[in-house]
């Protein structure tokens, strides 16, 4: 009996090994190179004027989903798109960290039932996240908010949590981050949650993701349908407590009834102009939807893969820009790349330098390129974040 209990122990240690070994393997290092690739390519030529130009810059990005992958942010790596070395390589001031905490396996932007296999679920036993988030989406918001906030603690950012403190943040010598959702089913259908994500520091909450929630349709989900009662109720709390909502992923009619109950300055954090590049539809918003959205003082952020925009090339990153302040007004346009999301494009953080460049050679004004850069997501976290 002793040794047949001997022996189903170290077949049971042996499978555990294998098992870990086996998502070691499919979650690790080279699953993040590849979700997250930068297509090979030459370094991009800038011009002396251009980067001493972009190193006069503030410069914002609205969406990096970074805090998802074990990849130490403190050190440089030469895969995925984001580490705080290469922001600063890249001169960035301000950087979203947008959470992910679901993800069922097959994801597509036309239609998804939200029940396949949820690769976050795996993702954390693979890189030993804590038992708690293993079935809860509320708990793996908070365990990457709690990532952000070790960082913090050690001196490598800053987390903006009102005005006050994001002035003296961006008047620092170091990078300033916001935490954001992406979608609100991380409240797990209760309202008291959103208080809770609140106090783990998060000011931006997206309504949905690639799939319908408590809250409502997403655009990738089955029903495309608007906001659930229990949807109105949050969006109006979340303005009541100063939260800044994010649209992006969310159906056209959710939007619609997002703005029907909120008069607060709403942004989208990594989309496109559905009209600059038709082929988009199953991902951007009508322009109606972003010219309203601009239009109550609100920001979109431009993505630089091919889901959103047609050109993902710095040269088309910049087009993308220049036809969005056409629709949009130069105050309403800013970065938006969704770095880190599973997303492959043509540079990462460092190589930001390259849409200035970009920008320049397509003739738009350095005051403008200023603004679309950084300046206007600075000018409005300083006036939209809590008081
Ligand atoms: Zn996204």
């Amino acid at each position: 009996m002793m040794k047949f209990i001997k022996w189903l122990a170290i077949i049971i240690a042996v499978l555990a090994l294998m098992g870990v070994l086996y998502l070691k393997l499919i979650l690790g290092p080279q699953t993040d190179a590849e979700m997250n690739a930068v297509i090979q390519h030459d370094p991009y030529k800038i011009s002396e004027d251009a980067q001493n130009f972009h190193n006069t810059l503030t410069v914002a990005d609205l969406h990096t989903d970074t805090l998802l992958w074990a990849r130490d942010p403190r050190k440089r790596h030469d895969y995925g798109h984001v580490d705080f070395p290469r922001l600063a390589e890249g001169n960035v001031k301000l950087q979203l960290f947008s959470v992910v905490t679901k993800s069922p396996r097959g994801l597509n932007f036309d239609q998804n039932d939200g029940t396949g296999p949820d690769d976050i679920a795996l993702l954390a036993k693979a890189q030993f996240w804590p038992p708690r988030t293993w079935d809860s989406v509320y708990e793996r918001a908070a365990f990457q908010a709690e990532r952000l906030t070790k960082l913090e603690k050690q001196g490598h950012v800053l987390i903006a949590r009102d005005r006050l403190s994001f002035e003296a943040a961006i008047n620092s010598d170091k990078l300033v981050t916001i935490l954001l959702t992406e979608g609100s089913h991380p409240l797990e259908g209760d309202i008291k949650n959103i208080k809770r994500l609140y106090d783990h520091g998060y000011r931006v909450m997206g309504l949905q993701h690639f799939f319908d929630n408590e809250l409502g349709g997403s655009m990738h989900g089955i029903t495309k349908a608007g906001l659930t009662e229990f949807g109105f109720e949050a969006v109006k709390h979340m303005e009541d407590m100063g939260i800044i909502i994010d649209i992006a992923h969310s159906s056209e009619q959710s939007v619609r009834d997002a703005m029907t109950v909120t008069t607060a300055p709403m942004i989208l954090s990594h989309g496109g102009i559905l009209s600059a590049c038709p082929k988009t539809a199953n991902r951007n918003l009508p322009d109606d939807v972003l010219v309203e959205i601009a239009s109550r003082g609100g920001l979109i952020g431009i993505g630089y893969f091919s889901g959103v925009i047609c050109d993902i090339n710095p040269n088309g990153i910049a087009d993308a820009i220049i036809y969005a302040v056409d629709l949009l007004g130069e105050d309403h346009v800013a970065l938006g790349s969704d770095f880190d999301g599973t997303v492959t494009t043509t540079l990462d953080t460092s190589e930001l330098a390259a849409i200035t460049q970009a920008l320049m050679d397509k003739g738009m004004e350095r005051r403008v390129i200023a603004k679309v850069m950084g300046g206007n997501a600075v000018r409005f976290f300083g006036e939209n974040l809590p008081e």
